[in-house]
């Protein structure tokens, strides 16, 4: 296996073996990374799996070599959305950063009642597409090779109405979380993780930085998502939803 300190290129697939031009948004980083005709580096689309490759032709007309596929993955066994009221500026771009490295399968930024940050429209896909590419920075850099992906920013409620399980509360429980400051009324993370089986798909909300409004409180809950609480500091909107991701590797096999 492709040692995961070598270069590692994300290009749009499907790819296969043989040589490949690459983009040139991927020259200049080839360029970045001062790499040479010869050099190893390791490919991948996305899609699955990695493909140890070597630079055949040096920049600006950069070419690889793309070796032959393996079917490695370095995924959280839980597959794992993250559902968050916007923090402002440059800390929705951590946030994507991080949630990355962690594992998060899916992240779904949210206008809330009390949400700083207010995009739609065309300003809100730019901010998507921006913070996907984020995403795909972060896979390059720590060896994902499946690209979480980072969907348009919606308002809360309407996301909630879209939920399948949203309004009865039944497909819902158990694995919708609600992260809640620890002030008595939320589960301790450790009891609710306890009564967790397998690799179940989670979904996780959690508030922006003024918190969310009790009406936003309970709809959630009342479309089946429990109140977890990881401890009585109060976290910023970025550190909570990444704390709980933190918190979920560690109950995962390491390996
Ligand atoms: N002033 C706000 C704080 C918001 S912090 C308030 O009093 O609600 C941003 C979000 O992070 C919160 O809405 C909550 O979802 C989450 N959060 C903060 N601290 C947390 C903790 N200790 N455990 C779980 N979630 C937490």
């Amino acid at each position: 296996m492709a040692s995961l300190y070598m270069a590692r290129l994300f290009l749009p697939g499907p790819l296969s073996a043989g040589s490949l031009d690459l983009p040139r948004d991927v020259v200049r980083h080839v360029q970045a990374l001062r790499l040479c005709v010869g050099d190893d580096l390791t490919v991948f689309d996305g899609l699955g799996g990695e493909w140890p490759s070597v630079l055949v032709s040096p920049p600006p007309a950069a070419r690889v070599e793309l070796l032959r596929h393996v079917a490695v993955e370095r995924e959280l066994p839980t597959h794992v959305t993250l559902a968050v009221g916007m923090p402002a500026n440059e800390r929705m771009d951590w946030l994507a950063e991080k949630a990355t490295e962690l594992g998060a399968a899916q992240v779904q930024p949210l206008v809330t009642a009390r949400s700083v940050l207010r995009l739609d429209g065309e300003r809100a896909a730019r901010r998507a597409a921006h913070w996907q590419a984020v995403a795909q920075a972060a896979c390059e850099q720590c060896g994902r090779n499946r690209l979480p992906h980072i969907a348009v920013p919606t308002r809360l409620d309407a996301w909630l109405a879209g939920l399948p399980a949203a309004g009865d509360g039944s497909g819902a429980a158990g694995r919708c979380l609600l992260a809640a400051p620890g002030d008595g009324h939320a589960l301790p993370f450790a009891t609710w993780a306890a009564g967790l089986t397998g690799s179940q798909n989670l979904l996780a909300l959690s508030g922006p930085e003024g918190g969310l409004g009790p009406d936003e409180i309970a709809w959630a809950q009342s479309a089946g998502f429990v109140a977890v609480s990881l401890g009585p500091r109060v976290l910023r909107a970025e550190t909570a939803p990444l704390a709980l991701l933190a918190a979920l590797t560690a109950r995962a096999p390491l390996d």
